[in-house]
């Protein structure tokens, strides 16, 4: 049975830390330095390679959504991306998928149904390589790993660190369990200023600039989201018309499901697309469940 490969292929959706080294370095969050309990910080922090270098040529995109998921935010986020044709990656915290919200259970599994790929962002939501405790650092990992894969029944393999804080502890935790942490490079973030504006022209001005892939971080719990996402999905049609007039590269928006197939061995990915394209629903079934 392929299904059978497939489901096998599923425990080799892990990012290799050896594909993330040479890859420049990231500015982590400021730690306090007086804390002595703080972790001693890797200098310089490696960047994962949450995406890698652009696999087509073109500048590139990745949407990936943080904190969720929100009763009252997600859902407009999620008909943005269906109404774009957009399968982007939710970060979700095991604290709001374990919420007592009788409407959670059913938005995670329309993001599945949908064909968006989930990950974990922790329980809790703590920094990290500020809590004073490893205990805590480690439960807060796979406790929010735990609560997306009961409610969901799936295997998590892609994590996010809040905060982006890396530290020599949570490189450890992560290597322990064969995971990277999946960054970012473009974070316009409306987290903070709440301003859909601000992070509009961040987005759109880093995007016109590039020819990279970009991995976009944004928060499908904050409406600044909601408002800049259409307006940002906007600029990049019309930008690629314009692109495409003067005869330019245009901006090509990555499809997570797809970016989990890159991960598998070279052939496999292929094959599985190959075979799934001739089965009815199979595909679709495949992209819920990636990686
Ligand atoms: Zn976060």
């Amino acid at each position: 049975m392929p299904f059978d490969v497939e489901v096998r292929g599923l425990d080799l959706l892990v990012l290799d830390p050896e594909e993330t080294r040479g890859q420049g370095c990231r500015v982590p969050v400021d730690l306090d330095p007086a804390d002595p309990h703080r972790p001693a910080r890797l200098e310089p922090a490696p960047r994962p390679a949450a995406a890698g270098p652009s696999a087509s040529g073109d500048p590139e995109i990745l949407f990936t959504f943080d904190d969720g998921p929100s009763p009252s935010t997600t859902p407009k986020v999620l008909d943005i991306l269906a109404k774009y044709k957009i399968h982007a990656v939710f970060f979700l915290v095991g604290e709001m998928v374990d919420s007592q919200n009788k409407k959670v259970p059913a938005l995670v599994a329309r993001m599945l149904r949908e064909g968006h790929v989930i990950a974990n962002h922790t329980m809790h939501h703590k920094d990290l390589c500020r809590v004073k405790q490893d205990d805590t650092a480690v439960s807060d990992i796979d406790d929010g790993r735990d609560a997306i894969e009961k409610l969901t029944g799936m295997k998590i393999g892609w994590f996010r660190t809040p905060y982006g804080s890396r530290c020599k502890r949570v490189e450890d935790l992560l290597a322990e369990r064969g995971l990277t942490h999946f960054h970012w490079d473009l974070d316009p973030q409306e987290w903070k200023h709440n301003d859909p504006k601000k992070a509009f022209d961040y987005v759109t001005g880093s995007l016109a600039r590039s020819s990279d892939r970009n991995v976009l971080l944004m928060h499908d719990i904050k409406t600044a989201t909601v408002k800049a996402l259409p307006e940002i999905l906007d600029w990049i049609l019309a930008e690629n018309q314009r692109r495409a007039e003067s005869k330019k590269r245009p901006i090509r928006i990555v499809q997570a499901p797809l970016l989990a197939l890159e991960q598998l061995p070279k052939g496999l990915a292929p094959w599985t697309l190959d075979v799934t394209a001739r089965i009815t629903g199979v595909r679709t079934a495949l992209a819920a469940v990636l990686p």
